[in-house]
């Protein structure tokens, strides 16, 4: 009777496995509109989950298992991403290794950002074929620190404003110079004179302390699963490379190092290597506490 009824429950779970159809789990969005340089958060749950992957084309964004058996996501819109329709494929495979798969359908939507014209002598503007190779250089070592981050996830809860003062120049603020457009501003730049305290926003690793052409004296905080914020223009540096710090530690000191007129902290936020307002970042965090 014993192997007759288990014989009986392997061919109900054979059944169950090969019916193609709805997956037993929910994804919350099942829809969702984003403006550019903004936040989405994707959870999902229900069902008998051992994992979750989740795809924006090709890449992938790393999902982190929460309390209360969903896993949940933060997916990042880049300021320049195209508006229109943008499909993200989630899935998900039972602890039986049975896959099923579910389309979020994202609509990226126009966001109308400042515009400033700005005439500067031209000597200002000028960089030489030395520097012109640094600023390369130093670009492409930034841009390998977006490929690297801890699939742990180190933060932990609502993300802190590095510094109190307002802000000083918008996200995605672009300038004209001299009648040509330069990129749209990837983080914003918040108020603080020489020598202000500058604390980390979340726990997280030190990825990069060095001294650029542009942003000056530079630290880049990997938060893990593809989340990254920047503090740029510093004075000092108060923490060593590849160490770890905890949410309000000082990392440094506010000041006027690399291409700027006065001395500010531009701080700028990558996920999943998308330039998102750091401000959505405080938002779509600290909704769900
Ligand atoms: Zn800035």
């Amino acid at each position: 009777m014993k192997a007759v009824g288990l014989f009986a429950f392997s061919l109900y779970l054979l059944a169950r496995a090969s019916v193609a159809g709805e997956a037993p789990w929910t994804t919350s969005p099942e829809s969702a509109e984003v403006f550019q340089g903004g936040i989405v958060e994707i959870r999902v749950s229900g069902g008998d989950m051992a994992g979750v992957k989740g795809f924006l084309r090709n890449q992938e964004i790393p999902f982190f298992f929460e309390e209360g058996g969903s896993y949940a996501a933060l997916l990042g819109v880049d300021l320049e991403e195209r508006p229109g329709p943008v499909g993200i494929t989630i899935k998900s495979w039972s602890k039986g290794g049975d896959w099923k798969e579910k389309l979020i359908n994202l609509r990226v939507t126009e966001k109308v950002f400042p515009q400033e014209n700005i005439s500067v002598p031209a000597s200002f503007d000028r960089i030489d074929e030395v520097t012109r190779k640094r600023i390369e250089r130093e670009q492409a070592q930034l841009g390998r620190l977006w490929t690297i981050s801890s699939p742990r996830r180190l933060w932990q809860g609502r993300f802190l404003t590095p510094v109190s003062g307002g802000i000083s120049s918008p996200f995605g603020l672009r300038r004209i110079i001299n009648g040509s457009p330069r990129s749209p501003h990837g983080g914003v730049d918040l108020k603080a004179p020489l020598g202000t305290e500058i604390v980390a926003a979340n726990h997280g690793q030190v990825v990069l302390r060095d001294e650029f052409f542009f942003s000056g004296k530079s630290i880049v905080l990997d938060h893990g699963g593809g989340l990254y914020t920047m503090y740029f223009h510093l004075a000092d540096f108060h923490v060593e490379k590849d160490s770890q710090v905890r949410k309000g530690d000082l990392i440094g000191l506010a000041g006027m190092t690399g291409r700027v007129t006065g001395p500010h902290l531009h701080w700028g936020v990558r996920l999943n290597g998308a330039r998102v307002n750091p401000f959505d970042l405080l938002e779509a965090v600290g909704n769900r506490q």
